[in-house]
């Protein structure tokens, strides 16, 4: 199973780990659907507001950057340098992004009044206090399922509102992070970067890490080296490109998919 939300306190992004942390045993009664039920709520009055915010691992998805870098007004590279820092998951040896938290293990953005960047917030603040993982055995392949992170700190799963998961999800706009990184979490998933024998190329690991997150050099890449010289790319998608970067994102990922396991995402000249 690959985890991926749940801002909670791990030291690599490996299941076992955040089971072991929320002392939680993954069974039928802990395991929740869309249409599952839990009480809780987050506001300014309780005694544990902000708390949460600190001393936490929280990793970063392609879109998250997105946003981030947007709202504080910086280059993938700049809030790159000054806001993450580098995470290898433990299966598949990949390169991931985690927030890099201040002097005194709070994260950076929290404030008197809550998240100084709460319309961009990552994904695993959206989904918190609902972890989130997927499984990629054979016979379950892609089907997700939720657990409750239900730490002793928080004083949320006093409060009485009620949530269907479907509901929370809906109200964090999860599913709008979902569709955008869409792409990438099926490369992350896929069963080839899980073979025991594995052993990713450093060329491989570059070309994963720029296509995720390091939007700007990917710009360069597809306008200032041979790329067009190479894959067909007509001029209305070249224009579009140039000027959105979401649609920069997901042909990053398309691209990904063609360079990491020669899926046929990419038209190549003469072909
Ligand atoms: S990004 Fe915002 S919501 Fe997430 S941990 Fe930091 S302050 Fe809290
Ligand atoms: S209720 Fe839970 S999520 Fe909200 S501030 Fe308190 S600890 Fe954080």
């Amino acid at each position: 199973m690959v985890p991926w939300a749940g801002a909670i306190k791990i030291k690599e992004v490996n299941m076992d780990n955040i089971l072991n942390k929320l002392g939680l045993n993954l069974d039928e009664e802990t395991k929740l659907t869309n249409d599952s039920t839990f009480s809780f709520d987050c506001h300014k009055g309780l005694s544990c507001y902000n708390t949460c915010c600190g001393d936490l691992d929280i990793f970063l998805t392609p879109y998250d950057v997105l946003r981030m870098k947007n709202k504080l007004g910086l280059s993938s590279a700049e809030f790159i340098s000054e806001y993450t820092e580098p995470v290898i998951h433990h299966e598949s040896k990949l390169p991931f992004l985690k927030l890099k938290l201040g002097e005194k293990g709070s994260c950076r953005f929290v404030t008197a009044e809550g998240c100084s960047l709460y319309e961009d917030r990552p994904l695993a603040c959206r989904y918190y206090p609902i972890g989130f993982g997927i499984y990629k055995n054979e016979a379950a392949a892609g089907s997700d399922f939720y657990f409750l992170i239900k730490e002793a700190h928080c004083k949320g799963f006093e409060e009485e509102r009620e949530w269907t998961v479907a509901e929370w999800r809906k109200t964090q706009e999860i599913d709008v992070y979902d569709d955008k990184n869409k792409v990438w979490m099926d490369i992350i998933l896929n069963k080839k970067m899980y073979s025991p024998d594995l052993e990713p190329d450093e060329k491989s690991l570059k070309m994963f890490f720029m296509g995720s997150y390091e939007l700007d050099s990917f710009k360069n890449f597809v306008f200032e080296s041979r790329f067009l010289e190479i894959f067909d790319v007509d001029d209305d998608e070249q224009e579009l490109l140039k000027k959105d970067e979401v649609e920069l994102m997901q042909f990053a990922h398309k691209w990904l998919q063609y360079a990491l396991f020669r899926m046929p995402t990419m038209k190549l000249r003469g072909k």
